[in-house]
């Protein structure tokens, strides 16, 4: 029999749905006898709600994706209207305003692919956030270089780009075209992760930038996240694991992260006419 349109859209057939159904009467039985939940071909037994498989982590990725967006947007309206643009070129007095339209760019690509994949789980939309998200720490790396480095002539930050744009770009093939490798994704992007913190934190203690409370919170708040993310426990009623409070986590370090990035191009802005007077 033909499955409806969006039954199969969602890939909720027949063998997953009894995957589904046999993975629940386990759980109670488990439970029944006092035991853990285990995890089934590597994920935690999620109680569905409609069609979405980890309706918890699903909806706060898109909270996440809606917090990217308004950090994004009143970044472009802080240094487009309020602050003063460039007399002959009407180009921003911060030099790094390009680059962080890019990261606003693949946060939300990255917060969008995940709230795919938690809402359903196949190897599209599982390929889609692996490379998304690992997509989206890569360039936070060279974007974190070229900030605490103050890299700012063009032809510097190709020649510090290119080498990690190469490797990033080499990894995601082999992670869509080779194979999906966790072990492998998890000690890049964990290796990606932890140069960042340490570079943002000498950075911060080195510079004493005004904003550098914001910056150390959400250093702090990243790190335990990650860690937190490695303890894993199981979904508490069904719904809430490790991993969704991981998500419930960034929702304020994103927005206070945009705030220190607000405040870095103000910051720099102010400097930068003050200069020239
Ligand atoms: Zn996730």
């Amino acid at each position: 029999m033909q499955e409806p349109l969006y039954i199969s859209w969602k890939e909720w057939n027949c063998r997953s749905d009894c995957r589904y159904y046999c993975m629940i009467r386990r759980e109670q039985e488990l439970r029944k006898l006092g035991l853990r939940p285990v995890k089934y071909h590597g994920k935690w037994p999620f109680i569905r709600i409609s069609a979405f498989q980890e309706p918890v982590s699903a909806a706060l990725s898109a909270m996440n994706l809606f917090v990217q967006f308004n950090g994004w947007l009143t970044f472009f309206f802080l240094l487009y209207y309020k602050l003063p643009l460039r007399p002959q070129t009407s180009r921003t007095y911060y030099e790094y305003t390009g680059l962080w339209h890019i990261y606003g760019f693949l946060s939300m690509n990255a917060w969008f692919w995940s709230a795919i994949f938690h809402s359903r789980d196949f190897e599209l939309s599982e390929k889609l956030h692996c490379s998304s998200t690992v997509a989206l720490i890569g360039y936070s790396l060279i974007l974190t270089i070229l900030r605490t480095f103050s890299v700012k002539n063009g032809a510097s930050r190709v020649m510090v780009s290119a080498p990690l744009l190469a490797f990033l770009t080499t990894h995601i093939l082999y992670l869509n075209f080779c194979e999906l490798d966790y072990g492998l994704n998890m000690k890049v992007s964990v290796a990606m992760g932890v140069a960042q913190i340490l570079l943002w934190g000498a950075w911060a203690f080195v510079t004493h930038h005004p904003s550098s409370f914001k910056l150390c919170t959400v250093l702090i708040g990243g790190s335990l996240g990650m860690l937190l993310d490695y303890y894993d426990f199981p979904p508490y009623k069904g719904y809430f694991d490790a991993h969704a409070l991981w998500h419930a986590i960034t929702i304020p370090l994103t927005f206070l992260w945009w705030s220190f990035i607000k405040d870095d191009a103000e910051f720099q802005t102010t400097t930068i006419t003050k200069k020239m007077m």
